[in-house]
């Protein structure tokens, strides 16, 4: 067991130079380390060095099916490590340093462990201003999956991380609360159309002014899409506008519930209530989102239920990390 350090970015938002020394070295040496982004807090190792990724892998007690996407320091790498196309470039040029991640034809550097075995690798460049520190000191790109166990709640803030992974990594580095709180839309760049591979905090209405996008109803053949995903250990759902004889069955039997909360108009004697924004905002709602279902995972409650979002803009995006919290099995 390792022991994991902690450390911060100083006031001006950046890594002092011994702190950012030290974590270069960490992942120069094939150490995983747990970085901040403005999506969720990633687990980074040098995304060309095998040995360093399969720590990854084994941290996470993520299947090796499961591809890792690969963060660049700039938007100018993105010809160095996939078969670029004039329309990825626009992408790039458009949202990088930000929440879109590419999926392109792999160049020949990229590790098979990185996209499990697929010709396509999934590129990204991140806004946040210590992940950018960090790659753009490194002078490798960085695999950097959410840092969480395998199938978990994604963490948002480094207190998240360690209760996810402490012990079994070297160093988080502190970088606050993530801003959007939600992982990044997946792209796969087919040609001259887009296929939403996940949706994210880019929304398909913005992708839309760059290409045709795809919106696939079944992704069961996207990689790592599993049907339970983002999963509290308290049993979720989601509460449906009939639901309320079921509940109020379970408060009978003496049920503690807890509510994840939208518009909190949701009848119960609830334990906890977790309201995602006071004014209903969504961008608002999907930073909180995953705090929110940690702080009810960790309240000992014997259900959560969740009140739906409206589905438009990243009331989707949520929804979509909802139904795969909510789905058992
Ligand atoms: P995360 O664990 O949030 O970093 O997300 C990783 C996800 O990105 C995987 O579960 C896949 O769904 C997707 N992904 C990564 N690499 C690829 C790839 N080469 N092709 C398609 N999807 C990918
Ligand atoms: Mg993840």
């Amino acid at each position: 067991m390792k022991k994991t350090g902690l450390i911060s970015p100083g006031s001006d938002g950046l890594l002092g130079a011994e702190d950012l020394g030290k974590t270069v070295a960490l992942l120069r040496a094939g150490e995983p380390v747990a970085l901040p982004s403005e999506t969720v807090y990633g687990l980074a190792a040098n995304a060309l060095e095998p040995e360093a990724c399969a720590k990854i892998f084994s941290a996470k007690d993520r299947p090796f099916y499961d591809p890792l996407i690969c963060h660049l320091p700039s938007p100018d790498f993105l010809g160095e490590f996939a078969f670029s196309c004039p329309l990825a470039e626009r992408l790039a040029q458009a949202f990088w340093p930000g929440p879109l991640t590419m999926v392109l034809p792999k160049r020949a550097m990229i590790p098979d462990l990185v996209t499990a075995g697929l010709p396509d690798v999934a590129l990204r460049c991140s806004a946040h201003p210590v992940f950018q520190q960090v790659v753009s000191a490194c002078g490798f790109p960085l695999a950097a999956p959410s840092a969480n166990r395998f199938g978990r709640v994604s963490p948002t803030a480094a207190s998240h991380v360690l209760a996810e992974l402490n012990g079994r990594i070297a160093l988080v580095v502190d970088g606050g609360a993530c801003g959007y709180g939600l992982e990044s839309t997946i792209v796969r760049v087919a040609g001259e159309h887009l296929e939403v591979l996940r949706p994210g905090p880019i929304l398909v209405e913005e992708l839309e002014k760059y290409a045709p996008v795809l919106q696939p109803e079944d992704l069961r053949s996207a990689p790592g899409n599993l049907p339970s995903h983002y999963a509290p250990a308290t049993p979720l759902s989601i509460l449906e506008k009939d639901a309320g004889p079921a509940f109020a069955a379970k408060r009978e039997e003496g049920k503690r519930l807890g509510l994840l909360a939208w518009e909190g108009k949701s009848e119960g004697r609830w334990e906890k209530i977790e309201k995602l924004s006071e004014t209903l905002d969504l961008r608002e709602a999907g930073h909180r989102f995953y705090s929110a279902l940690r702080e009810l995972d960790a309240a000992g409650l014997d259900a959560i239920c969740a009140e739906a979002l409206p589905e438009t803009g990243l009331g989707a995006t949520i929804m979509q990390r909802l139904r795969k919290a909510a789905h058992h099995g």
